[in-house]
């Protein structure tokens, strides 16, 4: 996504140039076959679906190329492959493109479906597109049930202790948010933080954010007070070290990831 507002938005660059806000989504190949962790935008978004103001306020690069669907393609593999699914959230830049995967089982906090069937807030009221799953996906939905995870509540969406993938919620951004922890081959954990925070700043260092990014997201939380609290815990969790943690945003990170 390129919204004008570079600067506010990333802290460098030109006040009118466009921001470079990427959707950083998960591919593991596992036991279990390949899940995807967080969507994107989807075939359908990209073809149109998308609301005027959000693509006049978000400017997605609307390239099929980029999608999740013809990424997984791109690398020899079928839809049907992408058994199952780990959502951060409902917005529509993280579930856009369930429809492109229709067989797969959806994980999901359960107080995610909650807010987004029975809204409450006027941003909440807003912000979900029930047609977006409208195709009806095999939801399978998690409540934490006293597991712990480096310090976090957490409960495992699924895999068994060689191949695990949990949920650890971080509420702030919306109602049900989590994070998704996952354990690599190498024994090594990553922690998929969605929309936690924007911008590596946020979690390394003393935690600064770029104005406009700060406001941004103040505006976009169902509950600000615990969007920070959980912000500040991230940036415990990665001056401890071990975890490797990425934000659904940030083009630094991904670039990172990306090698
Ligand atoms: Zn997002």
């Amino acid at each position: 996504m390129c919204p004008h507002g570079r600067r506010l938005m990333q802290g460098e660059g030109g006040w009118l140039e466009p921001a470079k806000i990427v959707c950083h989504c998960w591919l593991i190949e596992g036991r279990k076959g390949l899940t995807l962790v967080d969507t994107g935008l989807g075939t359908a978004q990209v073809n149109g679906m998308l609301h005027g103001h959000l693509r006049a306020l978000m400017r997605p690069k609307l390239s099929l190329a980029e999608t999740a669907l013809a990424q997984v393609q791109a690398l020899g593999f079928k839809a049907g492959d992408v058994r199952n699914i780990v959502l951060t959230h409902l917005d529509f830049d993280h579930a856009g493109a369930l429809a492109d995967f229709p067989d797969a089982t959806v994980h999901l906090h359960a107080p995610e479906l909650a807010a987004a069937q029975a809204p409450i807030t006027l941003i909440e009221k807003q912000r979900y597109e029930a047609r977006l799953w409208a195709h009806g996906p095999k939801w399978q939905l998690h409540n934490t049930a006293g597991e712990h995870w480096n310090g976090f509540d957490a409960v495992r969406a699924l895999g068994d202790s060689d191949d695990e993938i949990l949920l650890v919620p971080l509420a702030g951004h919306t109602r049900g948010h989590t994070g998704v922890a996952a354990k690599d081959a190498d024994g090594s954990w990553h922690l998929h933080c969605g929309d936690a925070y924007f911008f590596h700043t946020e979690v390394e260092g003393d935690g600064h954010c770029p104005i406009g990014l700060d406001v941004f997201q103040s505006v976009l939380a169902i509950d600000n007070a615990a969007r920070k609290a959980n912000q500040a815990r991230l940036r415990s969790l990665n001056a401890q070290g071990g975890v490797t943690l990425n934000s659904a945003h940030c083009p630094h990170e991904y670039a990172r990831a990306a090698g």
